[in-house]
């Protein structure tokens, strides 16, 4: 079996979004695969991967603002770890996202970038990259 290979997120706040794109093409230069696909995968229960606008600072701010709407941080659960809000906006993202390699370069639109959402900061997180050919 393959050595999973990755890197490191060090998060500094509560909720935060974190741009990993670089990481991840860095991950994609370093295996040397011209076409295939690449996973990004976070192996945590309280934190999420996913993909939006990387132009306008803006939009993360709104995204992280409005889901902390959708789902307080309090409201009567009964998890004793006292994060249940940040388990449902981890599933609520997902732990995963999945994206096309061409000419060994991520297939991401203008304006996309890959996010790490962090929902029970800070902490020191683990981000998986899974590259294949094809
Ligand atoms: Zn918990």
């Amino acid at each position: 079996m393959s050595r999973i290979t990755g890197f490191s997120v060090q998060t500094d706040k509560h909720t935060e979004m974190i741009d990993i794109t670089r990481q991840v093409q860095g991950v994609v230069r370093e295996k040397n695969v011209d076409r295939g696909i690449c996973v990004v995968y976070v192996p945590h229960t309280t934190a999420a991967i996913t993909i939006n606008e990387n132009a306008d600072p803006d939009v993360v701010r709104d995204f992280t603002m409005e889901i902390n709407k959708l789902v307080p941080w309090e409201d009567g659960y009964r998890h004793a770890e006292g994060n249940s809000a940040a388990h449902l906006k981890a599933s609520m993202i997902g732990f995963s996202e999945t994206i096309l390699i061409e000419d060994g370069r991520l297939v991401l639109g203008t304006w996309q970038g890959i996010y790490f959402c962090e929902f029970d900061g800070p902490r020191s997180r683990k981000v998986y990259v899974k590259v294949m050919e094809g």
